[in-house]
């Protein structure tokens, strides 16, 4: 029978055809430098059910260890490095749009939504899986994975950490396939050499599909196809990112369940009040007052994030500065600590030395030499401060008794005196007045229109002029230092508080 021998040497040939097609598309590719064949292991035996797929490999891809949760933003860095771009795994997180404040990295939506906003094409990302047919279905979602793969287009896949019951999800960077060996080649973002690991592709799809319901599973795949010429450049300076980071590693030394976070940006603030009072201070006087400092005098924020902390009371206060800080504080209010980059309160004494502490954390990084006399008397004068005119505005205070005092005993030094004090005579010589008469100097620039200006002027001059004094006497238009002197001090006699 002619016929039927026919038929079959028809149905080889065409077997062949289909190997010699899948042979050539694989040797095309290994022709083009981006891609190629890994290396076949010796002995190992191609898998002999279902379809067999090329091998295929995106190479040069640089491997990077995520920050903690970042593994999406890691993946997607890595790939934009393969493209030549300067982008790191922060600039990924911040194009998510993701709130920083809930302290964690992007999930599937906020990296889909992430990638979308650098430019690539991720296409379908959730993809149902009926479990009664699970097998034909997830071939199917491997098989568009390694056509994109031929095409070049590596894939993210969100997945199961291992096979541990519990395993967390977790995101890899999927960059080939070895068909010898019937193994999937990714970049493991969380482990160190973890580039172009591998794993068996039985096992690959076993971890793959998320196991939510009983009858549907979810697959999830990101594509790394640019949709545009991709042009991405790492973030300068202090972004979502790094907040978020520093939300993380925060939230391990928080020093028990009392206490909440609220990000007020440059300032991460901390408390053990309740969350309401928190949230109401952060709004209220740490955004507040960052506004209206950086509005008339700031522009630059902290070069890091620093922490605010409130506590509610002396004894919190003093128990958490020693623990957390290995500080006795030399002060009941409050202090700035350099060393740690934190703003230590006990809050329970007024939000007035918050301010205050606020000033120096600011002027550190916008008037590095500012002289102690001015730095003092800036921060102590918004110790009791509201808005006048959509301004930060200073008032009378509780320094203005003892400086009253000190004028009826003509125990105040001249401006002179005052401005070329050093930083430890300032501190360490103060006669007891060196607050309150740099206080009430701002005062009285303030009330008379003049404060913004000196500031501003006293900055830029600053070289020349390092204590401020003949920028004092150029913006208050006197040569009669001690004529100014007298005025003064008689203003500040008349002035009252409460
Ligand atoms: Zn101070």
């Amino acid at each position: 029978m002619p016929r039927p021998k026919l038929l079959l040497l028809a149905g080889i040939v065409f077997v062949g055809l289909i190997a010699v097609a899948c042979l050539t598309r694989e040797r095309a590719l290994l022709a083009d430098t981006k891609t190629k064949a890994p290396p076949a292991p010796s002995g190992s035996a191609r898998p002999t059910k279902g379809p067999r797929y090329p091998s295929v490999l995106i190479e040069g891809v640089p491997c990077l260890r995520q920050k903690p949760d970042f593994c999406g933003e890691a993946c997607a860095a890595m790939y934009l490095r393969r493209l030549g771009q300067d982008a790191d795994q922060d600039y990924v997180f911040d194009r998510s749009g993701l709130d920083p404040s809930k302290a964690r990295g992007c999930y599937t939506k906020e990296l889909a939504e992430a990638l979308k906003n650098i430019g690539f094409r991720t296409g379908d990302v959730w993809h149902k899986i009926a479990v009664a047919q699970a097998p034909r279905q997830m071939e199917r979602q491997w098989a568009a994975l390694h056509a994109d793969l031929l095409r070049e287009i590596p894939s993210i896949v969100c997945m199961r950490y291992d096979a541990r019951p519990g395993a967390s999800e977790h995101f890899r960077l999927v960059l080939g396939y070895d068909a010898p060996t019937d193994e999937v080649i990714y970049h493991e973002p969380a482990e160190p050499n973890g580039a172009y690991r591998r794993m068996p592709r039985g096992r690959f799809l076993e971890l793959w599909p998320l196991k939510y319901a009983n009858d549907t599973w979810t697959v999830i795949r990101l594509r790394l196809e640019p949709a545009c010429s991709i042009v991405a450049k790492s973030s300068a300076g202090l972004t979502g990112a790094d907040y978020a980071q520093h939300l993380m590693k925060l939230a391990e030394r928080l020093p028990g369940k009392e206490f909440h976070v609220v990000l007020a940006s440059p300032f991460v603030v901390i408390g053990d009040e309740s969350a309401e009072t928190l949230r109401r201070r952060a709004k209220r006087t740490v955004q507040w007052a960052t506004d209206m400092l950086k509005q008339d005098y700031f522009k630059k924020d902290p070069a890091e994030i620093l922490e605010i902390w409130l506590f509610k009371d002396k004894a919190s206060y003093e128990r958490h500065a020693a623990a957390l800080f290995r500080a006795k504080p030399g002060t009941p209010f409050g202090y700035f600590s350099h060393t740690d980059r934190a703003l230590v309160m006990n809050i329970a004494t007024g939000g007035g030395t918050l301010v205050h502490e606020m000033v120096h954390a600011f002027m550190e990084p916008n008037f590095p030499t500012c002289p102690a006399w001015f730095n003092e008397g800036l921060a102590s004068l918004y110790e009791q401060c509201g808005a006048e005119d959509g301004h930060i505005h200073g008032y009378t205070n509780w320094r203005l008794a003892g400086l009253q005092k000190a004028i009826r005993g003509g125990r105040v030094p001249s401006f002179k005196t005052l401005c070329s004090t050093s930083t430890h005579e300032f501190y360490e010589e103060d006669p007891g007045t060196n607050y309150a008469q740099a206080r009430y100097l701002c005062y009285w620039l303030q009330q008379h229109g003049l404060l913004r200006t000196y500031f501003h002027r006293f900055r830029a001059a600053a070289a020349d002029d390092p204590t401020g004094y003949q920028t004092l006497m150029a913006v208050l238009d006197r040569k009669d230092m001690e004529a100014f002197k007298r005025q003064w001090e008689a203003y500040v006699l008349k002035l009252s508080f409460p």
